[in-house]
């Protein structure tokens, strides 16, 4: 089986940097690859209680594609709702451009 961890840190590394730069106006076509890029996750993603969990947190929680910051913030709410479930400390959210895009600021 696959080693979660790496596949998880990969994975979120992906997630992220792909929210990161997601444009600020997307096109249709951008939006909806973005929504099947996530919603592809509960059903492909190899780690079967991960993959299910994040399908009922999906459900809960329909991804926002509006734009680039709208998606960053929705992911990084998604990701420390796993950080919750495993006991692991939450991420402040206003440095998700910091972490993913920009580099911290000198
Ligand atoms: P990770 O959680 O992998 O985070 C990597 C880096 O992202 C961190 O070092 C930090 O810089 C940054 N970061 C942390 N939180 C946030 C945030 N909220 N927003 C933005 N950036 C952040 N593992 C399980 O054991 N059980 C599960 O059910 C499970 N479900 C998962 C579901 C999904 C969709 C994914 C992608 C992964 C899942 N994982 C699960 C893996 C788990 O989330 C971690 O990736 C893994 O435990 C390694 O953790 P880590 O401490 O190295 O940091």
């Amino acid at each position: 089986p696959p080693d979660v961890e790496v596949l998880g840190r990969s994975t979120w590394t992906f997630l992220h940097t792909a929210a990161a730069y997601f444009p600020d106006k997307p096109t249709p076509a951008q939006r909806a690859s973005m929504i099947s890029l996530l919603r592809s996750l509960p059903v492909i993603y190899p780690c079967g209680w991960c993959a299910q969990d994040f399908g009922k947190d999906l459900a809960q929680n329909p991804p926002d594609v509006s734009n680039g910051k709208k998606l960053s913030e929705w992911l990084c709410q998604r990701h420390n709702q796993v950080n919750k479930k495993l006991g692991k400390p939450l991420f402040d959210c206003l440095k998700v451009d910091e972490r993913w895009k920009d580099g911290p600021a000198d």
